[in-house]
């Protein structure tokens, strides 16, 4: 499972890395794999410290992102195992909007010291080049969860490592097929499988990858002394998630841009934001600097949050939830969580999935005319739903 895959493209590497070596009548897949205690005399010898199927889906992440990672339970173990390898007193640069639990544990991490974090605009590189200056660790997410700002990652990446900073990026919007932040000079990419990669909304689990040998043994170390380890189910439905991450990229990425495209000509989108629209202020940089747009847009609704909640309660066939990067597409208002402070009310994130798209616009198009005049209070669920105003 450590073969060399360099000359594949990124489809066939998806399909064919982590497999068992071929014997007859042997399973294609390595199997479900329930493990405590192991044989003595392997490299592990007991289940937290590594076992054959997280190798497995550890050699094909790593494949596709260009290094070598490793699995943990979920997408915030990831970043805490990541956090690990940042020396206890850092001062950290980060964004001042990325996914909303891992900015709550830096601001954290500000609050009780030693470690200092000065949040920045990663859109804008000047100001993170300028607060770099003071900096020992950078912390990128690009695109940004939820708002889709777009970081400038060749030159910030490559500005890190001139300067000697620690440089970590969580690529989970992306995907390593859109961006490959280990080949532009990062130390460490972070991954909440749970999204894209898993991509069926049925497992949570995350990843670290890295290019060095010394990084990927003290997140081997992390693993095991914080024991944040995978579960064999979400293991198994991981890889198998992953086979077809290149196809349903492609497939949503596709209807994203389809929706995106069709929303700007609505009359209830007062903005429309997806970084393959030229209306995107970070498009061009987008356009250069990744493989693809990716599969999330965001849409404000004109009647403000009212409106936003209606629109999620009147959708049937896009699924009022959270998280995103799967086959079902998937919608919320984000500013119904407290700790997305800079969204708008009115905002949805909606992750576009592998329906047909004329569904998703016929169901996104009918909750709005439903919805229309939705002010006050929220429509009540279902096709018969009326909605009040007042
Ligand atoms: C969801 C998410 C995480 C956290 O992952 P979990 O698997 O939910 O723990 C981290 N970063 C980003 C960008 C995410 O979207």
């Amino acid at each position: 499972m450590t073969e060399d895959r360099s000359a594949l493209r990124v489809e066939s590497i998806a399909v064919s890395a982590g497999r068992p070596a071929a014997s007859p009548d042997g399973p294609l897949n390595l199997p479900i794999t329930p493990a405590s205690a192991l044989h003595a005399g392997g490299d592990s010898g007991y289940a937290r410290d590594g076992q054959p199927p997280w190798a497995a889906l550890e050699a094909t992440i790593g494949a596709l992102e260009g290094g070598h990672a490793v699995v943990f339970s979920s997408g915030m173990a990831a970043a805490q195992a990541a956090l690990t390898l940042i020396g206890p007193a850092a001062r950290i640069v980060a964004p001042a909007v990325a996914y909303m639990d891992v900015r709550r544990s830096l601001m954290r991490q500000d609050e009780t010291g030693p470690r200092s974090v000065t949040f920045v605009d990663v859109a804008d590189t000047q100001a993170v080049l300028d607060a770099c200056e003071q900096a020992d660790a950078l912390w990128l997410e690009s695109p940004t969860n939820p708002l889709l700002e777009v970081a400038d990652l060749p030159r910030l990446c490559t500005a890190a490592r001139e300067r000697g900073i620690f440089c970590v990026v969580d690529n989970t919007m992306a995907t390593p097929l859109l961006q490959q932040p280990l080949l532009l000079g990062a130390d460490l990419v972070v991954h909440s499988a749970t999204k894209a990669m898993g991509g069926h909304s049925d497992l949570l689990l995350g990843a670290v990858a890295a290019s060095a040998a010394g990084s990927v043994a003290r997140l081997h170390e992390a693993r095991e002394l914080y024991g944040a380890t995978p579960g064999a189910l979400e293991v198994f439905l991981c890889l198998r998630g992953l086979r077809t991450l290149p196809l349903r990229m492609q497939c949503a990425q596709s209807n994203a841009m389809a929706l995106a495209e069709r929303l700007v000509g609505h009359r209830d989108a007062l903005e429309v934001r997806y970084p393959g629209l030229r209306s995107h202020p970070d498009h061009q940089r987008a356009a250069s600097t990744m493989s693809g747009f990716g599969t999330l847009l965001t849409v404000r609704v004109a009647g403000g949050a009212a409106r936003a909640d209606a629109v999620v309660d009147a959708v049937q066939l896009i699924a009022h939830a959270t998280s995103f990067g799967a086959v079902e597409s998937t919608l919320e208002r984000r500013a119904r969580y407290p700790a997305e402070r800079d969204v708008p009310d009115d905002l949805l994130r909606i992750s576009v999935g592998c329906e047909h798209v004329d569904d998703l616009w016929d169901d996104l198009t009918r909750a709005l005319d439903a919805t229309r005049g939705a002010s006050g209070r929220s429509c009540m669920n279902g096709p018969t739903s009326t909605c009040c105003t007042s």
